[in-house]
């Protein structure tokens, strides 16, 4: 039989969750404080080690079960944002990471690298999960709708860091890959302040061309990066 959280792991979606140790779970230490969030956290907790009682009620009330389903799941997610800051939980999400499993950068420059799971809040349920690059230093709202109703704060604020601090060479590797977008006009580079140049100059409308002080022969731009 499936284990619970092999089950929950499998759903669409939850594939960016490793799968956390039993042995983690059960170890009170690691839940200090979590107790209090959830009305139903014993029978949350015998769900996720998967000890709840099978015995069939029919007094039960369906509502609270799916509660207790529900918790079950946010209680899981909470567990996982503490257990992927540990050495063995960095090393489960290195596994995935190094395997693609959280998809890529979609940022052109950045030449498909390898993206991980991070929340832009470590508060529940204020922002779902995104997605950080290491290549650009930047977040992205994932386009796949499976990952609209996960939250950010099961992943954290500190986890991707944390992560890259352990991992290092996965981030320099990243940075000698990934390009600065250059935008050229006619070919020419633009004058960094080409913007302001161009509006100081009186340009209106498109039918004059901008200054030229707006543009950077190209040889001078290369000397300057
Ligand atoms: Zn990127």
């Amino acid at each position: 039989m499936t284990s619970w959280i092999n089950w929950f792991v499998a759903l669409k979606g939850n594939e960016i969750f490793c799968r956390v140790d039993d042995s983690f779970i059960q170890d009170s230490f690691n839940l200090t404080g979590l107790n209090s969030q959830f009305s139903y956290y014993e029978q949350a907790m015998l769900i996720i080690l998967d000890m709840e009682n099978d015995v069939e009620d029919e007094e039960v009330n369906e509502s609270i079960d799916d509660r207790i389903e529900a918790e079950a799941e946010s209680l899981y997610g909470f567990i996982h944002a503490r257990f992927i800051i540990t050495p063995r939980g960095l090393y489960m999400m290195y596994q995935k990471y190094i395997n693609g499993e959280f998809g890529i950068c979609p940022r052109v420059g950045c030449h498909g690298q390898y993206v991980l799971p991070t929340g832009s809040t470590d508060v529940p349920n204020a922002m779902s999960v995104r997605f950080y690059c290491p290549g650009c230093n930047e977040l992205y709202t994932p386009s796949q709708r499976r990952y609209d109703s996960i939250d950010g704060a099961f992943f954290g604020t500190t986890f991707a860091h944390l992560f890259f601090l352990t991992y290092p060479d996965l981030l320099l590797n990243a940075r000698q890959i990934a390009q600065p977008y250059v935008p050229r006009v006619f070919g020419f580079k633009l004058h960094k302040n080409a913007h302001r140049l161009t509006v100081e100059a009186g340009h209106k409308d498109l039918n004059t061309k901008p200054p030229t002080s707006a543009l950077q022969p190209n040889e001078a731009n290369e000397n300057e990066a």
